[in-house]
């Protein structure tokens, strides 16, 4: 077995007894490889074993590999995407894991009704929550949520100016815990995105709160505990990114 092919079943692995741990079905979780810096022939040996979820955060370097791949793999955007590269998102991704503000959302909106997406496909997001407050991070912020009223109520108009837009279908929340030395560390952030996607379920039961994409190569194992159902992996499935 190749490197590769190794480190995909370990990761598999990990999942399933992360999940068998917490009593949750291993198909709950969606394994999405983040195959940013990887060339196309390292994601087609991927998708050769199995591996059908991709992530990319640079819009110009995922369209390259789209056109050499496309529908054989199911594409995530997960990283920032300036609104100018709005327009590539819309015609390419299957989802979008990194939306990360309402004005963004509304220029989504636009470009979906203008039939940017070229096909019935649905536009398939979740609103990117910052959650340890960290300013170096994107997404709406979340910091303390639960205790800081305006932090609540601004994150709360966002959500509202999301939900409420044609084509725009908000599934779930994404985060990034911060880097910590021991996965436990990360677990109150994850159980935090976990009560907020709760919360705005209860309150914007118009919009499909289903998915919740934390855990990255350190963490993943812990966010699984906590109800992720996508997680993000790059290292501990492609090696250290050069
Ligand atoms: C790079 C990246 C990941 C994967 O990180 P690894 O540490 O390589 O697993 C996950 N999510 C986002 C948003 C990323 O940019």
């Amino acid at each position: 077995m190749s490197d590769l092919a190794q480190r995909l079943e370990a990761v598999r692995c990990e999942i399933a007894d992360a999940c068998r741990r917490v009593g949750r079905s291993p198909d709950s979780v969606t394994l999405v490889a983040v195959s940013k810096t990887q060339p196309s022939a390292v994601i087609l040996e991927a998708i050769r074993h199995g591996q059908l979820d991709f992530g990319e955060n640079r819009v110009e370097e995922a369209l390259e590999k789209i056109a050499e791949i496309g529908s054989a793999a199911k594409w995530h955007m997960i990283g920032h995407v300036q609104s100018r590269k709005a327009r590539d998102v819309v015609a390419l991704f299957d989802y979008v894991h990194s939306l990360d503000s309402a004005r963004l959302a509304e220029r989504y909106a636009r470009l979906l009704a203008e039939g940017g997406r070229g096909d019935a496909r649905p536009f398939r997001v979740l609103i990117e929550v910052n959650i340890s407050g960290e300013p170096s991070k994107y997404g709406v912020l979340a910091a303390n949520w639960q205790h800081n009223r305006a932090v609540r109520q601004t994150l709360w108009s966002e959500v509202q100016r999301m939900v409420g837009l044609p084509l725009v279908q908000v599934e779930g929340l994404m985060t990034m815990a911060p880097v910590v030395s021991e996965p436990e560390q990360a677990r109150p952030y994850f159980a935090s995105l976990r009560l907020l996607r709760d919360a705005l379920a209860d309150d914007f039961p118009q919009a499909n709160w289903h998915m919740l994409s934390m855990g990255m190569s350190d963490d993943y194992t812990v966010a699984i505990e906590e109800g992720a159902t996508h997680v993000r992996i790059g290292r501990a499935i492609f090696g250290e990114r050069g």
